[in-house]
């Protein structure tokens, strides 16, 4: 009998593998498997590959060079094995006498005197035993707890726990996968002879079955999300189209093909009376602040309000900049709220979303803090929603609630210029509706991108003179300095007292997160309009500053940046119709995954193929952020080579949460059990 102290030691063991009751360990599934279901001769065995062995020992002593080890000589009929442990017992010493007959498990080495074992799991057989009948799995682990314990434990669940099926025969039918039960029992518990080779690389049915559920579980809940979600009022936004009409009949250009398509998936949406949840996802410049403003006007046509978040103030105030001019026109009232706003503006701001009079709000996170309460928030639209957590999204839908809406909740635009590759996006943004603007407007001219190593940094400083002697402008980006902002901010000063020195004549200003935000403003708007030739900037540029006359980009110590915020950076170039340039700065030695991410980023505009590479180098929980997105990771499926699966499960949860809710209500229990924490984050 356990006593409680190492009960709970234990229960504290499973926990870090995420198990929390018996039943989870049903789904806790080998790592792989080792063959004891026969023995293999000692002449016979390959070199490189674990075997059984059947051995009698004829020769056991300590060795003391090169350095203290028992060395065990044993044969079979077919040949000779050396077992060397470095680490034992006295009680193993005595075991391993000679005439015993011992099971050993391990690789099988060739050295000095033939086939050599280090360290084989072994076993002194008293009497003849049998073989293991199935495969012997191998599972994640953690410290203290060994795999036949894990093993003991994982048979009593299998044992005890009802092994149900959830998913109905006539969709599993149409799929060609076995059932739950066989599914798993197979896993854990492989028949001599299986093919280890399709379970080891999750090709075997077995494992495809099970990839399924868990994708399953996953679109279950996220589509069980979104219909809960839709079953709530918004208001409708139907209107006669006035002001949109006239902002399109103003803009100084045509929205493109791509453009146009959005805005009538989400003017159809607005117009429905349950809440629209819709992500924007279009390329750095690809043009998604038009159709914001469409979207914003489009509540404003209806008699409601809008508001508008970005994450920075550069951000938010130059949407405000541009919703001003855009809309101001059209006599249409916008205002303007942020942290670092003066007491009284803040306060005459907030009166006029209280009393309604503003009809559209745009700033930052202040937007959502206590003491802002709209009179009729009928759409929040979130830029670059990545940056913010949850729970900001959340409390600005809140926002909504409880003003002259009577219950109803603000529709919800969220916008994003990371591209999401398809898979990730169908799995991870399931409980959303994906807008793509898929084509960037015509007339951009591709940016180069050049990587150049930072002793050849006076040539960088000659294309910078080069280019404003031509009427350009240059951006000169600089590192980021992870472990102190007080660092990263002294980098900067310093880095344009430098390029000050180095660039006489031309005229360098500086930007970064510590100024406070009327400097900020200032800086930025000399720039946007040509009385600063040069901006050095920290990453508070990252994001979707659009000054069209920059086309040169340098970006200092590149080698530190992440791939989403090199695209970003490159973004704010090529959106003129000058030549642009994104001069890649970095210093060597370069580590093995900054070379790859700077190889990337060299090879590729596409921001959907930069994503993807991203994706790929630092899988999905890097890549959305978990914590932000509070969405539990895939244990199993690969969304890289599992996108089959995960349109099947797509198709099947829409099925099942319409004729089997029972069953999809189970197999939700079954898939959320243990991952709870994850779903909090
Ligand atoms: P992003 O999607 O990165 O937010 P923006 O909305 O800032 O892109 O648009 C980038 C630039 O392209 C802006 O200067 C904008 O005015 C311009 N733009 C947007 N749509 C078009 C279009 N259809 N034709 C020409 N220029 C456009
Ligand atoms: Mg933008």
């Amino acid at each position: 009998m356990r006593g409680t102290d190492s009960r709970d030691a234990l229960a504290r063991r499973l926990a870090k593998l995420g198990l929390a009751g018996q039943c989870d360990l049903v789904l806790h599934l080998p790592l792989r498997y080792e063959d004891e279901t026969r023995i293999t001769p000692v002449g016979e065995a390959r070199t490189g590959k674990p075997v059984l062995v059947e051995v009698e020992v004829v020769d056991a002593t300590v060795a003391f060079r090169p350095r203290r080890q028992l060395v065990v000589k044993a044969r079979d009929a077919s040949g000779l094995v050396v077992m060397r442990f470095l680490n034992f017992y006295p009680s193993q010493q005595k075991a391993l006498a000679v005439g015993a007959r011992v099971r050993a498990f391990g690789e099988l080495n060739s050295g000095f005197f033939g086939g050599e074992m280090v360290h084989p799991r072994f076993r002194v057989l008293r009497r003849p035993e049998p073989l293991a009948t199935s495969l012997t799995p191998v599972y994640p682990t953690t410290a203290g707890l060994p795999q036949w314990e894990l093993r003991k434990l994982v048979d009593e669940a299998l044992a005890s726990c009802p092994l149900t099926e959830t998913v109905p025969a006539e969709i599993r039918g149409t799929l060609g996968l076995p059932g739950f039960a066989d599914a798993v029992l197979a896993l854990h518990r492989p028949t001599p002879g299986a093919d280890l080779a399709s379970y080891e690389s999750h090709a075997h049915p077995a494992w495809r079955r099970v990839k399924f559920d868990e994708l399953l579980g996953q679109q279950l809940s996220m589509r069980a999300h979104y219909r809960a979600r839709r079953a709530q009022r918004a208001p409708a936004l139907g209107a006669d189209g006035a002001l949109t009409r006239a902002l399109l009949a103003r803009l100084p250009f045509r929205p493109t093909a791509a453009q146009q398509r959005v805005w009538r998936e989400i003017a159809r949406d607005l117009a429905s009376p349950h809440p629209m949840n819709r992500l924007l996802q279009g390329d750095v410049g690809s043009g998604k602040t038009i159709v914001a403003a469409l979207a914003a006007l489009r509540a404003v046509e209806a008699g409601h309000q809008a508001a508008v978040m970005a994450p920075t103030e550069i951000l938010a105030e130059q949407h405000y900049r541009k919703f001003s001019e855009w809309l101001a026109p059209l006599g249409v009232r916008v205002a303007w709220v942020a942290g670092a706003q003066k007491k009284t503006e803040r306060r005459a701001a907030l009166e006029a979303i209280a009393s309604g009079e503003t009809q559209i709000a745009v700033g930052t996170h202040a937007l959502f803090q206590q003491g802002v309460a709209f009179a009729r928030l009928a759409l929040a639209i979130v830029d670059e929603q990545h940056r913010f957590g949850v729970h900001q999204r959340l409390a600005l839908r809140e926002k909504g609630s409880g003003t002259a809406n009577e219950g109803a909740i603000p529709h919800q635009l969220m916008m994003s210029a990371t591209p999401i590759p398809r898979t990730l996006s169908m799995s991870y943004y399931a409980d959303l509706d994906v807008s793509v603007i898929d084509a960037l407007p015509p007339g951009r001219t591709p940016v180069v991108t050049k990587l150049v190593s930072e002793s050849r940094r006076d040539e960088v400083i000659a294309r910078i003179r080069e280019a404003c002697r031509s009427g350009r402008q240059a951006y000169w980006v600089c590192p980021l300095v992870e472990e102190s902002e007080a660092l990263d901010l002294q980098t900067a000063i310093d880095t344009h007292a430098a390029l000050s020195a180095e660039l006489a004549g031309l005229r360098v200003g500086l930007v970064h997160g510590r100024l406070a935000p009327a400097e900020k403003a200032a800086v930025m708007e000399a720039f946007k309009t040509g009385s600063k030739d040069v901006l050095v900037a920290t990453t508070v540029i990252e994001v979707g500053v659009d000054v069209p006359n920059a086309s040169l980009m340098v970006i200092e110590h590149a080698e530190r940046f992440g791939l989403a915020q090199l695209h970003q950076l490159r973004g704010r170039v090529g959106r003129g119709v000058a030549e642009s340039a994104c001069i890649l700065l970095y210093r060597n030695p370069l580590s093995e995954s900054a070379r790859a991410r700077l190889k990337v980023i060299y090879e590729n505009a596409d921001g959907f193929v930069v994503a993807r590479e991203d994706l790929l180098l630092r899988g999905p929980g890097e890549f959305l952020g978990v914590r932000q997105s509070g969405v539990p990771l895939l244990r199993f499926a690969d969304l890289a080579n599992d996108a089959d699966l995960v349109e099947a499960a797509r198709a099947a949860a829409e099925r099942m949460l319409a004729e089997f809710p029972d069953a999809a209500a189970k197999h939700v229990e079954r898939w959320a059990s243990g991952r709870a924490d994850l779903l909090k984050a």
